[in-house]
């Protein structure tokens, strides 16, 4: 018997339920892994919440490292005592063990230690899409992101300084800046004191930045469209404050007819082709030492819910981890 974390109703981090499950053989396609780190992930707080809705009772969590511990009949890309990966799939990461199909993991490489794999894949990944396909950042540009010094943020802020592009980082606290700084973000505006919109404007001489990635959602709207230049693109690719409210259209051609995206990681990872080539892109950094990702908070798994109230209510800076 092995224990994984559950939801039966949707809530508070009290709706986390530390139970037995049984986990059973894997079928033709899929792998048994032995998590030894699951990331947690602001996404598995809008499942919980019910922001974004899945049927219940449920399992929670996108993104797991660990060992293969048995394999499908299909599978021959893995086998058992392989160091493993993984950021897609049905939700289920909060666990010790897990049934998953091959086809959503990827193999560690050495010198990539398991903790920095579960702190890094789905995040890493995510500032793959952002900066390397969204919207391709080239050295010496001024761009605006968002909460720098969360766990996708302080992936962002070393994979800007690799490209050498100019990353200006919203913060909600004076240790969160210095964090964000020390990570290789240029410049950083503490937006609990400041007006960043009026800040972006000073840094870029009046003319904005080409590209906003915008995570808050709620609070920074529509603040985050008056950063950009005429024809720029804001990216707003997550919630944390709340969802974006309905707007009228019309916003985008009275702020210098912009463009805009709401993507999420799992149609730009959706082909085994995308997944394997950007995971590349990102355990190359991670191998050189160019992104570090080690998790700055560690929990043991029946912890989850103390680990879900810290990430929202802003008190963690970089990844979370679970240990099972
Ligand atoms: P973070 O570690 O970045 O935590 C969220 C951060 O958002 C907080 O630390 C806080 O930083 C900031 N924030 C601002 N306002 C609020 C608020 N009202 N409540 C809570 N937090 C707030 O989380 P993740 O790294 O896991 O994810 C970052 C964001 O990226 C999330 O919105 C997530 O949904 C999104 N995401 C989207 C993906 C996609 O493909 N679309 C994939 C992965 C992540 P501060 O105190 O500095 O303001």
């Amino acid at each position: 018997m092995h224990h994984a974390i559950r939801i039966h109703q949707t809530g508070t981090a009290d709706a986390l339920k530390f139970e037995a499950v049984d986990v059973g053989d894997p079928k033709a396609d899929e792998v048994r892994v032995r998590h030894t780190a699951i990331g947690v992930n602001f996404i598995d707080i809008y499942f919980r919440n019910g922001l974004y809705p899945t049927p219940l009772p449920s399992g929670l969590g996108m993104e797991g490292a660990g060992v293969v511990e048995a394999v499908g009949s299909n599978v021959t890309d893995f086998k058992v005592g392989d160091r493993v990966a993984y950021c897609n799939g049905a939700l289920g990461a909060y666990s010790e063990e897990r049934l998953i199909p091959a086809e959503f993991l990827v193999h560690v490489p050495e010198g990539v230690d398991d903790e920095s794999a579960a702190a890094a894949l789905l995040k890493g990944l995510t500032v793959q899409y952002l900066f390397r396909q969204t919207y391709r950042l080239v050295a010496g540009e001024m761009f605006l992101f968002h909460a720098a010094a969360g766990g996708v943020g302080l992936i962002a802020c070393q994979w800007a300084k690799a490209l050498g592009a100019v990353m200006i980082g919203t913060v909600g606290s004076d240790e969160k800046a210095e964090l964000a700084l020390a990570h290789g973000c240029a410049h950083v505006i503490n937006y609990r004191k400041e007006n960043f919109v009026e800040r972006v404007r000073d840094l870029t001489n009046g003319k904005g930045v080409k590209v906003v990635y915008d995570s808050v959602g709620r609070d920074t709207f529509p603040m985050s469209l008056d950063c950009l230049s005429p024809h720029g693109l804001w990216v707003s690719f997550g919630n944390a404050s709340g969802a974006v409210p309905p707007f009228e259209i019309g916003i985008l051609s009275q702020k210098g007819s912009l463009f805009m995206t709401r993507p999420t990681l799992f149609s730009y990872a959706a082909t085994r082709d995308a997944l394997q080539e950007m995971s590349k892109e990102l355990f190359g950094l991670l191998s050189s030492g160019q992104i570090r990702a080690t998790p700055r908070h560690r929990f043991a798994l029946r912890d989850a819910p103390e680990a879900h109230r810290l990430l929202e209510s802003r008190k963690t800076s970089g990844a979370t981890v679970l240990i099972p």
